[in-house]
């Protein structure tokens, strides 16, 4: 069966899409958006229905049919705006977790100045950590005076979830 790529012109930048308003538009299925979310997609924060904004998901569907061109290193996050990977300015990326196994990954574009982001799996930090200098939000660092988690190799977690 020949799949088809959804055509970005759809798309209407200026307004917000809830997740079964997607799969409406492009006569998929919701599981296949939430795909899309996975593979990158950039969802509004703290937004029950998730919200999807047309100017990323014009973007997002525009990369998705030629990142085999432009697939990102590692290290690198995709510029919906330069329409290319870039290392984040000052290698700087901020970590935020959004399951125990899976995070956001946002960086501050060099070129352009605007945000990347990137969904990472937590494992992948690890390695991550050798190129990037990731900063992880307050309520992932101990209460207290404890250092910042190192990215060194010795990453650990135990306290979760006690
Ligand atoms: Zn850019």
């Amino acid at each position: 069966m020949k799949r088809r790529h959804p055509n970005p012109k759809r798309v209407k930048i200026h307004r917000n899409y809830t997740v079964e308003e997607v799969a409406a538009l492009f006569l998929v299925h919701k599981n296949t958006v939430r795909r899309w979310v996975k593979e990158g997609l950039p969802v509004c924060d703290n937004h029950r229905p998730m919200l999807i904004l047309g100017h990323d998901l014009a973007a997002f569907l525009s990369f998705r049919r030629t990142r085999n061109k432009k697939k990102c290193k590692l290290g690198e996050l995709y510029c919906f705006k330069c329409r290319a990977p870039r290392v984040p300015a000052e290698n700087m990326a901020d970590y935020t977790p959004q399951t125990d196994l899976v995070g956001n990954l946002s960086a501050i574009c060099p070129d352009c100045h605007s945000i990347m982001n990137k969904r990472v799996n937590r494992s992948k930090l690890d390695e991550l950590g050798g190129k990037l200098d990731i900063t992880f939000p307050p309520e992932e660092r101990h209460i207290g005076e404890s250092p910042k988690p190192s990215l060194n190799g010795d990453f650990s977690y135990e306290e979760e979830n006690v």
